[in-house]
């Protein structure tokens, strides 16, 4: 168990957090705000406990340059009306300077600063020890909050832990707690639930998920490199060529390792990837030549929804079919609808299963959405991620 900022004292100390701010903006403007909104528990813990807050984060690809459409002033500002008070943001390009040093050595207690994009600072990316030893001077703990980044070793997210004592934050802990809880220590049955487009990315995940899982689901478009592994034919659906064999080497995998695999028996099909074309629901073995599957058909929901109401812990990761599509949102619907029911551990891991759960109106019914899409791929994949190694251990 890595301690969190429960676990230290922080009145007077300056504590130097990563948050994760990389909001969406339009013209200058945020258009979602649940990142700083996310990160506010930790942020008013330390100022409740008389801690003086340094924030740091990245926002968009500047690529080490000041580029001011990525400053993080709006962010500032949001802040502050969030907190009900001052948030000092340091507009300083190089990140860290003089000035930056001296307003962060006068804060008081309770007082929150914000630092300028840390990706305007080239060396940000490449964890230099240079830049990290920077900001690591301006506080005298570090606090990391930002999931989102943990997979990433950069000045901010892990270098600073060379030179402060370092701990984390309530989402990063949060994060660890669900997903760590779900690998590590399940209740059982365990059922894991993976679709999405980009079966060579999630492979290592499932590869990892066959050790750990009583029952896996695939679905959505990585089913089609699996079925070809099988000697199906496919039509038109999205392919992952280079995938195939892995994807053959899972099957077997799966079987020797005693996990029930379930694959879709029947999809629906279209001969156009458009929401107009029309649908055709087939079995597997009879996809015609030129249509694509693009949604698991009705079957193969039915048999998905009993496995589910069976489960004791779920992960799902990537979307049943092309659900941005009404017309074949069904099979993601259904498994979101199932999800919501249940009263098994539910956690949704990946941008676009969130966005499902979201738009269809399931997020408050899940246990836990992660926040990071390719941070939590990498935890579930069993990978140590740089953010979360630095973290000092509870005794
Ligand atoms: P996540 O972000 O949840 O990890 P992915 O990024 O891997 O998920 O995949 C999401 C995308 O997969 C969605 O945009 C969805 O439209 C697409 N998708 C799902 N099923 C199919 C399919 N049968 N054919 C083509 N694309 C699909
Ligand atoms: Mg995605």
């Amino acid at each position: 168990m890595k301690k969190t900022v429960r676990d230290i004292e922080v009145k007077g100390k300056k504590a130097l957090v990563r948050c994760d701010f990389n909001v969406p903006m339009q013209d200058g403007k945020i258009t979602d705000d649940i990142r700083i909104t996310s990160a506010l528990p930790t942020i008013k813990y330390l100022i409740e406990n008389g801690a003086r807050v340094i924030l740091m984060s990245h926002m968009g690809r500047p690529k080490g340059e000041a580029k001011m459409e990525y400053t993080l002033k709006p962010v500032a500002e949001r802040l502050a009306e969030l907190l009900g008070q001052e948030v000092i943001f340091s507009s300083v390009p190089e990140v860290v300077n003089q000035q930056v040093i001296d307003t962060a050595a006068s804060l008081k207690d309770g007082q929150v600063m914000l630092l300028e994009n840390v990706r305007f600072r080239g060396e940000e990316t490449k964890n230099e020890a240079g830049f990290a030893k920077e900001l690591a001077q301006l506080g005298d703990l570090f606090v990391n909050d930002a999931f989102g980044t943990a997979h990433r070793a950069h000045c901010s997210t892990a270098g600073v832990a060379d030179y402060l004592p370092a701990v984390s934050g309530f989402l990063i802990e949060k994060e660890v707690k669900f997903l760590g809880d779900a690998l590590e220590n399940p209740e059982r049955p365990f059922v894991a639930i993976m679709g999405g487009a980009k079966v060579g990315d999630k492979i290592p995940v499932i590869e990892n998920l066959l050790k750990k899982v009583d029952t896996l689901i695939i679905g959505g478009g990585m089913s089609y490199t699996f079925f070809k592994a099988m000697g199906l034919e496919i039509g038109t659906s999205i392919l992952d060529e280079e995938s195939i064999e892995l994807a053959g080497e899972l099957l077997k995998k799966a079987e020797a390792a005693g996990v029930n695999m379930i694959l879709p028996t029947d999809v629906v099909c279209a001969k156009e990837f458009d929401n107009n074309s029309e649908k055709l629901t087939c079995e597997r073995t009879e996809i015609p030549a030129d249509r694509m599957g693009m949604d698991i058909g009705p079957k193969t929901i039915e048999r998905i929804r009993g496995e589910l109401s069976k489960a004791k812990t779920v992960v799902w990761n990537g979307p049943m079919g092309v659900f941005e599509m009404p017309n074949f949102a069904e099979g993601t619907k259904q498994v979101g609808a199932a999800l919501a029911e249940s009263d098994a551990a539910t956690i949704i891991g990946g941008g676009d299963s969130a966005a499902a759960v979201e738009q269809f109106g399931y997020a408050d019914k899940m246990t836990h959405i992660s926040t990071g899409g390719g941070a939590s791929l990498e935890f579930l994949e069993g990978k140590v991620l740089p953010g979360i190694a630095v973290l000092e251990e509870k005794e």
